[in-house]
């Protein structure tokens, strides 16, 4: 069942009709603990993985993290997201492809000390043996292994954030203080883009943007999906908090500390500190190929 987003708490597009070209849909997946089977749409549950393909590893070198030696002759992915196309409305999914995966190595890699993501586009029907999930590799951080969630995927409306072009930035800003100064709304968290892990849309950013390039094509690569740390942070909750999970909160003027958990941090990620990772692909180029970004506040 899909969760609800409340509807924006003022009129968007009528207050700021300059973002009216600017709007993008975003597939929010609201995972929330549950116990989903490898047929299901999931955040980090098992996968439909065609038992004669082998289980992807990662085969770079990881430091010893600190929760047992990493595995030497390569780390097993883990699953990330798993979704069905009928889940996905209005994800462009490949031609013949109906279930997209993305799975992860769940060491520190690169400068940044990020999980290194892999996309797969599979059609459903053509599995046909499954290949069994393998468990988490030794040694990998836990608050990098998301936990078995159902998801209630939403369709919603986004508009740039920390994606707004500057000079726009510059001719919204009076109307924004002014909104804020009536309303206690503030446009980039409360009314921008969608916290939480989703596709399409914004990538819901901590930091400044860092969208990759196609190394083939050289165009700007697409927004295919954001993981965020937790389904939403500071008071963000007050305007994107389904009504479904509204008792979280409900009396509060912010969650207590450990209240709202269940919902913010239902995967139990913790990525760097509640960043986020980012991934990236390119439509054009055949094969899809995908990058990735990660940042952290
Ligand atoms: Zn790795
Ligand atoms: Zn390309």
């Amino acid at each position: 069942m899909t969760r609800h987003t409340p509807p924006r708490p003022v009129d968007v597009e009528g207050l700021f009709p300059e973002l009216v070209p600017l709007r993008r849909e975003a597939v929010r997946l609201h995972p929330r603990a549950g116990d989903p089977s490898f047929r299901d749409s999931s955040v980090g549950g098992p996968l439909l993985w065609p038992a004669d393909a082998p289980w992807p590893v990662c085969a770079e070198e990881h430091e010893d993290m600190g929760y047992g030696a990493p595995p030497e002759d390569g780390a097993s992915l883990v699953p990330v997201v798993q979704v069905h196309r009928e889940d996905a409305p209005g994800v462009p999914f490949p031609e013949g492809r109906d279930l997209l995966q993305v799975l992860w190595c769940p060491f520190e890699h690169g400068e940044f000390a990020y999980p290194l993501p892999r996309v797969y586009w599979r059609a459903a029907d053509a599995v046909g043996p499954v290949r069994a999930t393998p468990p988490a590799p030794s040694g990998a951080p836990p608050d990098s292994v998301p936990d078995p969630c159902a998801v209630h995927p939403e369709r919603v409306t986004e508009y740039p954030g920390r994606d707004l072009p500057p000079e726009l930035f510059r001719a919204l800003r009076e109307r924004f203080d002014r909104l804020e100064a009536d309303t206690g709304l503030e446009y980039e968290y409360h009314l921008a883009e969608a916290p939480g892990i989703k596709l399409g849309g914004y990538p819901g950013w901590t930091q400044d943007p860092v969208w990759p390039d196609c190394a083939s094509c050289g165009q700007r690569m697409e927004h295919l999906l954001t993981v965020a740390s937790w389904e939403y942070g500071g008071d963000s909750w007050r305007t994107w908090l389904p009504a479904e999970d509204r008792a979280v909160v409900d009396g509060e003027e912010a969650p207590r500390p450990g209240r709202g958990r269940p919902v913010r941090e239902a995967a139990g990620l913790m990525l760097g500190d509640a960043g986020g990772v980012y991934v990236f692909e390119c439509r054009s180029c055949p094969g899809r190929p995908v990058g990735h970004w990660f940042d952290c506040s």
